[in-house]
């Protein structure tokens, strides 16, 4: 499947700061476009359904489950978790750069389903730090977070298998580091040749 937009898969422990990352590349970055994924957790303090997520019940999930609604889903936290598939699709046809905030399982079946998808792996610079920004964002109990920190060590060992990690210790230079791989992507040679026609045929070279 060859589509205009380049599409970008982002998964971290929860709480290493992918949705504070991904959030300020798009405020700089009007061509990057999320999706919203469904959840079958509870929304949050400030959460709006079909904004940070559209909130499902099982039974709801299931049905889009069985109806193929999904190009990737999975188990987190103890939770599902899916990527609707006409979204995803409909916004890269469009020629958007999509970024997915999504958990590793998620991410593995995306590669194997787009293989140019870029995978980029946040990772914390601490244990402790990782700890104390759950705390300090305030959104889980105490039990939630101690749940999150536990498979924090499995998803961190998922890293390997992504084409790029980023350490967000200093939240500047990591949001640099994700604007770094961003703009290389566009500067690969199908994408160029994809996106400039008009110079490559100049320059007879189509
Ligand atoms: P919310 O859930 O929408 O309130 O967003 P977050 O809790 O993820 O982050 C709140 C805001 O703080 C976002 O606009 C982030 O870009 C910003 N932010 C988070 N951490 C840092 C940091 O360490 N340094 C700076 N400069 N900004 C940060
Ligand atoms: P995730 O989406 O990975 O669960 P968040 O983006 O919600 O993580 O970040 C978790 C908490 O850590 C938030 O309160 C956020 O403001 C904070 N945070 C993110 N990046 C940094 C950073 N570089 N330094 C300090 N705090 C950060
Ligand atoms: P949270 O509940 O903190 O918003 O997200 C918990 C975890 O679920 C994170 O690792 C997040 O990336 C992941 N997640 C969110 N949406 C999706 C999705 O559509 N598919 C998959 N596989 N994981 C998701």
């Amino acid at each position: 499947m060859d589509y205009p937009g380049n599409l970008f898969v982002v998964a971290a422990p929860s709480g290493a700061g992918k949705s504070s990352l991904v959030k300020a590349l798009m405020e700089l970055d009007s061509r990057v476009q999320p999706t919203v994924s469904h959840t079958t957790r509870p929304p949050r303090g400030q959460e709006k359904h079909g904004r940070e997520y559209f909130f499902a019940s099982v039974q709801e999930f299931d049905a889009m489950v069985l109806g193929d609604a999904f190009v990737e889903w999975a188990h987190v936290h103890g939770q599902r978790y899916g990527t609707s598939k006409k979204m995803i699709e409909d916004r890269m046809a469009q020629g958007a750069d999509v970024v997915l905030e999504i958990d590793y399982q998620g991410a593995l079946q995306i590669k194997k389903m787009y293989a140019n998808a870029v995978l980029i792996f946040i990772l914390p610079p601490s244990w402790e730090e990782l700890r104390s920004r759950l705390e300090r964002r305030g959104e889980d109990s105490p039990e939630i977070i101690e749940l999150r920190l536990q498979n924090a060590a499995v998803e961190m060992a998922q890293a390997q298998e992504f084409d790029f990690v980023i350490i967000n210790e200093v939240f500047d230079r990591a949001l640099f580091d994700l604007k770094a791989v961003v703009h290389a992507q566009r500067l690969k040679y199908h994408v160029q040749r994809r996106a400039r026609p008009d110079t490559f045929q100049a320059l007879k070279m189509a």
